[in-house]
């Protein structure tokens, strides 16, 4: 399979003058290019639309639509497409012009080729490392969330929590880590089907996500487990949260695949607070599974701390 690097790179030369595009076609055909070109503008768009192109190299003069307008055309239609305008030496102030509309360089003619290839290169490689920048800002995310919730998974909240930790003990504040199970799940899935339970998941993570504050952090911890941590919070502040959680789900009215009311759905959830229920990220997230393990065993839809329930 080709790289990126070494894939052949396709440009779009647009002139209405014949002679300027089968020589410049030429001179870029010879460079290992592959050239397509039009002497009709209006013609550029639609070809983008259809085919895989770079780059664009355009007249600044034509007859029935200029330069600068195309420019804008082109980046209406896809704005990271980088277009090069041409221009004769009378017009670098339209040139400039270009440029302000959009245009990502210009080369006069008659064409200087040494210039002309090192400002085509320019073009392709910014191109290439903006395509790059953003294929590993999307692969980056795509690592650090869970893709049916779309909150945060497992081994970022553990980073998360570790930092987090870190800070507050240098600070001497303390922070609170809640660990939220959905009670008796199976049975949603068992009458209602897989795709259901799904549902229910993404549905109490968007009210997870509408019950906390920006700065506090949801993670899908697991199955149908999920962990928020409150930076700042003491355990008083985070049980009101907590609760605050409980009654949310209890009155959302949970609906099928189908459109079938699903009926009451609760959750558990089990509260360890920094630095008190643990001096080390584990430690802090095994209280908190002590404490929702309590809270199933004393029936369920409640918070519990290691000490108490409510
Ligand atoms: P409890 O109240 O004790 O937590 O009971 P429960 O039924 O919720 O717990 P249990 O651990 O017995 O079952 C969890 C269920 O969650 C079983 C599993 O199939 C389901 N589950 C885990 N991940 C997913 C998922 O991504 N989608 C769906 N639909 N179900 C899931
Ligand atoms: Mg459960
Ligand atoms: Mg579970």
């Amino acid at each position: 399979m080709f790289s990126d690097s070494e894939k052949t790179r396709t440009i779009l030369i647009v002139d209405d003058e014949i002679e300027t595009l089968t020589l410049l076609k030429e001179f870029l055909e010879d460079k290992k290019f592959k050239v397509i070109s039009t002497d009709d503008p209006h013609k550029v768009v639609p070809i983008i639309e259809k085919d895989e192109v770079d780059l664009v190299i355009a007249d600044l003069k034509m007859p029935n639509m200029d330069g600068i307008t195309l420019t804008k055309e082109i980046l209406i239609c896809n704005s990271e497409m980088p277009v090069i305008i041409m221009t004769a030496y009378a017009s670098i102030e339209s040139a400039i012009e270009s440029i302000k509309a959009g245009a990502i360089d210009f080369i006069t003619k008659p064409f200087k080729f040494k210039h002309t290839l090192f400002v085509v290169n320019k073009a392709l490689e910014r191109r290439a490392l903006t395509q790059l920048a953003k294929k590993s800002i999307y692969y980056k995310k795509l690592s650090q969330t869970d893709e049916l919730t779309g909150l945060f998974n497992l081994r970022s909240f553990k980073s998360v929590l570790d930092e987090n930790m870190k800070e507050h003990g240098k600070l001497g504040k303390g922070l609170s880590l809640m660990m939220a199970d959905i009670d008796d799940f199976k049975r949603v899935n068992d009458t209602f089907g897989h795709q259901s339970g799904d549902k229910v998941l993404s549905d109490i993570a968007t009210i997870l996500s509408k019950s906390v504050r920006g700065c506090d952090f949801l993670a899908r911890y697991g199955g149908e487990e999920f962990a928020v941590v409150l930076p700042e919070t003491g355990k008083r502040a985070a049980l009101k949260v907590g609760q605050r959680i409980l009654e949310e789900i209890e009155k959302f009215r949970f609906k099928s695949k189908n459109e079938e009311f699903i009926g009451l759905i609760t959750i558990t959830v089990g509260l360890s607070t920094f630095p008190r229920d643990g001096q080390t990220s584990q430690s802090l997230i095994e209280s908190a599974d002590k404490a929702l393990y309590k809270g199933k065993k004393m029936g369920k839809n409640r918070i519990c701390t290691i000490d108490e329930c409510f």
